[in-house]
């Protein structure tokens, strides 16, 4: 032991300030993946009111990162969500975990540098009131604890 003490402590130990800002940036305009748990395809197939293999077919695309594949919402042409409409998301209420967790996402989380830069293409970041540690640690477990959906 050479008595140095080991720190848990992260940058965002007392909280960051984060409030959307309904900017829609998120959602649309620039191509991206939206992946699905189980769980999501479960929610997302009964908010429609259609079978998981129906909805898989209509709103999915199967993506390759190379050794595995998952599953992603299809977007439109422009590259806005397939669920965008001028009135928002229209699945708002059994929207992915991915979009319910966002921005606390452990990419933008292990170095502050990131979630600085974040603020960049989310001007929620450094905005309103401040998200504590707990509730953003909630975020991040959220999404971990969901099973992927893979091919
Ligand atoms: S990019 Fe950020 S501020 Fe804009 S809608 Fe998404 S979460 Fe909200
Ligand atoms: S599912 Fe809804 S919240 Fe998620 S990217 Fe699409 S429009 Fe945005």
């Amino acid at each position: 032991m050479n008595g140095r003490k080991m720190s848990n402590n992260k940058f965002y130990e007392n909280g960051l300030q984060f409030e959307c800002q309904r900017c829609s940036a998120c959602c649309r305009h620039d191509p991206g993946y939206v992946f699905l748990t189980k769980k999501d395809l479960e929610t997302l197939a009964a908010e429609k009111s259609m079978s998981e293999d129906t909805f898989l077919n209509k709103y999915c695309r199967i993506i390759d990162l190379g050794g595995f594949k998952r599953i992603s919402l299809v977007e439109k042409s422009n590259y806005d969500c397939i669920f965008w409409s001028e009135d928002g998301c229209e699945v708002y209420k059994a929207r992915p975990v991915q979009c319910r967790t966002y921005p606390f996402w452990i990419s933008y989380l292990e170095e502050e540098t990131e979630w600085k830069e974040l603020a960049s293409s989310c001007p929620g970041v450094g905005k309103g009131p401040i998200v504590s540690k707990e509730e953003i640690e909630k975020r991040i477990a959220e999404r971990q604890d969901e099973q992927m959906l893979t091919v």
